[in-house]
């Protein structure tokens, strides 16, 4: 494994840096409408040249390796302009699960999603079925030629925004999340579908309760075969991992960006606080840190990019990540005193979404209790 980056991704690394110093970072703070702005930055980002960057050459993207994605998704985590989830300014937002649809179910979801006239949200969370999609409650049973979906869901990301949700339910309840679990995608506007409360957070996002009332969903609209939701739901969950930590290292170099020049300039009893021992080793610890989480997830999108297992990898890209530049943002809060807490200043920002990403798309204890399992196996 080479320790520097290619030539290649070292222009991409610049230019999109340049692109968030100069066009998004003075958007931040703005207090305008997260769609607004992102609307704004995908007209931006289109001028960049890498619009749908993550999507296959198949169909119309630039279809970039794992390395390249990390590097684009570390490079545009320096900012707050652009909400944390759901923040693709590079594209749509396209579930990895709609790349499976064949057919009328391709022209009828996947294609608009691509072209950005459809948008869908990602529905398997219950009450009772968090880490553990194995609670699940809601059912689908086959009548025929169609499905009869029952049961709820909650914490759904833009399920309001959403003309259409990937839902995950169970079809066979002796199974479980063992072949138990399918996928349908459901229009929002079905009949017996609708959105319970929205669910207000500590973070930007605002995601949904929705409930199904004897909802019919054709059997065309399930995709792949019945027993196969779970399976594909994990399929691509190595990259969201991975994606996971390079956002880390994003947010862990604005932190110490912000940190070091604040340390320099800010003077207490006589002294800048870049001369305290104190100050210096939490720079220190920051700055170690951000350098093991780089080593760590350039070598799982290494690997990933060679077909290799990186499962393991994966997860502690995940988990250490977020751990570790939510510490970042933690000392670099405390090294801007009061004026950390400022919403003048993306740090409170960083702090709560980084808070939040231990929880989400796979609490962190969980991962680490799978990565247990991978250990004790060898
Ligand atoms: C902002 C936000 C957006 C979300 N968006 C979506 C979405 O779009 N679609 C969707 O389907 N879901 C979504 N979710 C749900 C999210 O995936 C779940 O919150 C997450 O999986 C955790 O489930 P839970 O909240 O039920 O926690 P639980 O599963 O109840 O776990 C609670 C805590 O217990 C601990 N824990 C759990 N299991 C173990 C274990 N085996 N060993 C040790 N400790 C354990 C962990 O610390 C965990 O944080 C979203 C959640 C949030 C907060």
């Amino acid at each position: 494994m080479d320790f520097e980056l290619s030539e290649e991704l070292r222009m991409l690394k610049d230019s999109v840096r340049r692109f968030v110093d100069r066009e998004l970072i003075p958007l931040e703070g703005k207090g305008k409408n997260p769609d607004e702005i992102r609307k704004t930055c995908q007209e931006k980002a289109k001028e960049l040249g890498l619009w749908l960057f993550d999507v296959p050459e198949e169909y119309g993207g630039l279809g970039l390796g794992m390395m390249a994605r990390v590097i684009v998704w570390e490079e545009i985590s320096r900012t707050t302009a652009i909400p944390s989830r759901g923040g693709n300014i590079f594209g749509p937002d396209v579930s990895p699960l709609l790349y499976l649809l064949e057919g009328e179910a391709k022209e009828k979801y996947f294609l608009p999603v691509l072209r950005g006239e459809k948008r869908a949200c990602f529905a398997q969370t219950e009450p009772d079925a968090g880490s553990d999609p194995g609670g699940m409650r809601t059912t689908a049973v086959r009548q025929g030629d169609h499905y009869v979906i029952n049961g709820s869901k909650r914490f759904i990301t833009n399920a309001d925004k959403s003309d259409f949700a990937q839902v995950f339910a169970l079809t066979d309840p002796a199974k479980r999340s063992k072949g138990g679990i399918s996928a349908f995608l459901v229009d929002m506007n079905t009949p017996g579908l609708r959105l319970g409360r929205p669910q207000e957070l500590m973070i930007d996002d605002t995601p949904w309760e929705i409930f199904f009332d004897d909802v019919k969903v054709p059997v065309a609209n399930r995709v792949g075969e019945e027993g196969e939701g779970f399976k594909f739901a994990q399929s691509w969950i190595n990259a969201g991992r991975i994606r996971h930590g390079a956002r880390g290292i994003g947010v862990m170099e604005r932190c110490l960006e912000l940190a070091t020049s604040y340390a320099k300039q800010r003077h207490t009893f006589g002294k800048p606080l870049s001369e305290r021992q104190s100050v210096q080793w939490s720079l220190v610890d920051s700055y170690t840190e951000l350098h093991q989480l780089k080593l760590m997830v350039y070598h799982a999108a290494w690997k990933f990019d060679r077909g290799e297992d990186c499962r393991d990898e994966a997860y502690m890209a995940k988990f250490f990540g977020d751990e570790k530049s939510f510490k970042a943002a933690d000392r670099c809060l405390q090294i801007h005193g009061g004026m950390g807490l400022s919403k003048e200043l993306p740090i409170e920002y960083f702090f709560r979404e980084q808070r939040s990403m231990m929880i989400t798309e796979g609490a962190n204890e969980v991962l680490k209790m799978a990565l247990a399992r991978s250990i004790l196996s060898k």
